[in-house]
């Protein structure tokens, strides 16, 4: 009995306390109406359009969990509708639109907008170019997202970094490359510097979009193709039509993927809102990488027990020859104009330093495990 009486008088204690807590929280709530006023309610409803079909694992889901997070971060303040490719505008007129603030956000890769801005995929990925490790640490503390932003600005847009695929596999073949002959009027679906790398090489750079690179492959319009990795080649079903599975991805060896928003719309929102989209960007770059790394590991295991599919080293040959062109083709992107320089030699000159650090760190232990 006496144990219980203390129990009671400490539930009281307690009790006194918590109500104590109440009141002073409730002598703290906005009573008068400039108080009131002063929460932020404005709800903001934008679109983000990207370049991949709805619903793509990895790149496609990117920006549908950038908009969930930022719903629920923001309270439903920022309200984001998403659309794949094709559902409001194209994939390659993704950049132009939130330009123009058709939409107020893009999900896409740099390299698309090649065309506008010959050294743009020095912000996506670069044959024989920088790791995903790499990359974040350019672009966040080597002077890269500044670049980027400058790049970008004559537009009215701003990049984020949203998203890596980690490095990815050089592609599909109907049949095996043992020498740098069997490159020699091979036409292969590679976009962008790789396409041209290769042309360089000997071979027939085809461009067309994902959605019409199985059937030719499967018709032998083409000879091979690359896409990403297991991950997102299982789902395109591409084992079904190419037979050997090359790696490593010498053309895309971490591909960054990118959120721009519209300078406007971005700078409109109130600053705990720009602060949330910039953590919820960097939150999807590192999600993605993690995504793309787990499922690929199971979907190469489908791939080769389920449906024997041949994984294929590219020989050192074929390798030194695609380098030795890759390094050509990325310095001509550079005479563009003054800033293109300057992007491309903050690139290599932090390329120069991370890639001894990189070999005396993760390439030794990735060796020595
Ligand atoms: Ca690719």
């Amino acid at each position: 009995m006496k144990a219980s009486s203390k129990e009671g008088g400490r539930r009281a204690g307690w009790l006194a306390i918590l109500l104590i807590g109440l009141l002073g929280c409730a002598d703290e709530t906005p009573n008068s109406d400039a108080e009131a006023a002063a929460v932020p309610t404005k709800v903001y409803e934008w679109k983000i359009i990207t370049t991949w079909p709805k619903f793509l694992p990895g790149a496609g889901m990117s920006a549908e969990n950038l908009a969930d997070r930022l719903r629920m971060m923001s309270d439903g303040r920022l309200d984001i509708r998403v659309y794949g490719a094709g559902e409001l505008v194209g994939a390659f007129e993704v950049f132009d639109s939130v330009s123009a603030g058709t939409a107020e956000m893009g999900h896409g890769a740099a390299y698309y907008w090649r065309g506008k801005m010959p050294i743009a995929p020095l912000f996506s990925a670069i044959p024989f170019g920088m790791t995903a490790q790499e990359m974040n640490a350019w672009l966040r503390y080597g002077g890269g997202l500044e670049l980027w932003r400058e790049l970008y600005a004559p537009f009215d847009v701003v990049p984020f970094a949203a998203g890596n695929t980690g490095v990815q596999m050089a592609g599909w073949f109907n049949e095996e490359i043992k020498a740098l002959e069997d490159l020699a009027g091979l036409k292969m679906r590679i976009p962008g510097l790789g396409g041209e790398v290769l042309e360089r090489s000997g071979g027939v750079p085809v461009t067309i979009p994902g959605g019409e690179v199985f059937t030719a492959l499967q018709t032998g319009v083409i000879d091979a193709t690359e896409w990403v990795g297991p991950y997102n080649d299982l789902a395109l079903g591409l084992y079904s039509a190419g037979r050997y599975y090359y790696y490593p991805g010498w053309h895309e060896p971490g591909t960054v993927l990118e959120l721009i928003v519209n300078r406007e719309a971005y700078e409109a929102l109130p600053a705990d809102l720009q602060a949330m989209v910039a953590t919820a960007a960097q939150a999807i770059n590192d999600d993605t990488l993690a995504d793309y790394t787990a499922r690929s590991v199971a979907a190469l295991d489908t791939l080769e027990r389920e449906h024997g599919v041949l994984l294929r080293p590219l020989p050192a040959g074929v390798i030194e020859k695609l380098r030795e062109a890759s390094l050509q083709v990325v310095a001509e992107a550079a005479s563009e104009d003054e800033l293109s320089q300057r992007i491309y030699d903050s690139y290599t000159g932090f390329m120069q330093g991370v890639r001894r650090y990189t070999d005396l760190t993760e390439k030794a232990y990735l060796e020595a495990r």
